[in-house]
């Protein structure tokens, strides 16, 4: 690679080689990764949301492919559509457009019982806020219990207490939510998204209001059920060591995935996603180091594309 290029071509230049190799491979959007293998398919997503004064486009043509027993993160802007994207995914909200496919089931066109029923028994949620996940009235025994309950599966104590050990608080079944930490109220969460054994893990900011390290141990706890439960994983966060702990890292800009990131060795590769009819968004302060706003020229040049 000629190194003696403006920054910006250098980093377009690896970028494009990266997504070159990895579209051949299939890997980055996935579009030839066999559909057996996919736990997550979405393509050309569209959310608006109707509100008084007009509408509001929270997904914009959004595509992704989850593996299966992949953990993923997903980091964007506040307001870039990425509670959508769970909502959507998790069957809460059915998309204007577009195509979701989550476990073999079609999301988009089964009826709205099975949707009810996929949500119920297929996925598993943790919200950011405590209060979202955990009744305060419940002791954490009982708060793992419902979802069993609910669902009318026997043995719900035995498996609430089984799931409590699994993330490490065997010993605080009998808490009520308010007497534990932040960091064992996320615990207690997990256990309860885990409880039907769900298909899919889908996390919204889960550790927003822990502190670095008590963020990283959860992490660690969701890397380490991932890989013996081989749930998959859909984590949104704004944890600067996400990446440190998922497989992948999407980045959402204005209701689309736009990057990739991926922990190669000690490397972090930046890849940008090149969608199925070829669009790719270049990052802002690419952007606005070359002031390229407007138009640039294309050129591939043996192994790379230059803009
Ligand atoms: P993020 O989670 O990345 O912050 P969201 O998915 O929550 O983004 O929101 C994407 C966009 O959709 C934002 O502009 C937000 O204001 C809007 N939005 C989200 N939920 C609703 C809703 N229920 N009604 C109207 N607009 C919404
Ligand atoms: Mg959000």
């Amino acid at each position: 690679m000629d190194d003696t290029r403006p920054p910006i071509d250098r980093a377009i230049g690896r970028a494009s080689d990266v997504a070159t190799d990895v579209a051949t491979d299939g890997a980055a959007v996935g579009a030839q990764v066999a559909a057996e293998e996919l736990m997550i398919r979405c393509r050309s997503l569209v959310q608006v949301y109707r509100v008084g004064g007009g509408d509001v486009l929270a997904l914009q043509g959004l595509d992704l492919d989850v593996r299966r027993g992949e953990m993923l993160g997903v980091v964007g802007a506040s307001g870039s559509g990425k509670s959508t994207l769970l909502s959507v995914v998790g069957g809460l909200l059915a998309p204007t457009a577009g195509e979701v496919v989550v476990d073999g089931i079609d999301l988009v066109r089964c009826s709205r019982r099975r949707r009810e029923r996929y949500r119920r028994e297929r996925v598993g949620f943790v919200w950011q806020h405590s209060a979202q996940n955990l009744l305060a009235d419940l002791t954490a025994r009982e708060n793992v219990e419902r979802p069993l309950v609910v669902a009318g599966r026997p043995g719900a104590r035995r498996r609430a207490e089984e799931l409590l050990e699994r993330v490490g608080l065997g010993d605080r079944a009998s808490h009520r939510p308010t007497t534990l930490s932040g960091g064992e109220q996320a615990r207690v969460a997990l256990a309860v998204a885990l409880a039907t054994e769900p298909a899919v893990l889908l996390a919204d900011e889960p550790t927003g209001e822990l502190d670095r390290a008590t963020s990283a141990d959860v992490f660690e706890l969701m890397r380490d059920i991932s890989a013996t439960t081989g749930v998959t994983q859909v984590v949104v966060s704004h944890d600067p060591d996400l990446v440190d702990h998922v497989d992948r890292v999407v980045g959402i800009r204005d209701g689309r995935t736009s990057t990739e990131l991926r922990r190669i060795d000690d490397d972090v590769e930046h890849v940008l996603v090149v969608d199925e009819v070829g669009r790719v968004q270049l990052p802002l302060d690419a952007v606005d180091a070359l002031d390229v706003r407007g138009g640039v020229t294309v050129r591939v040049e043996g192994g790379s594309i230059v803009l």
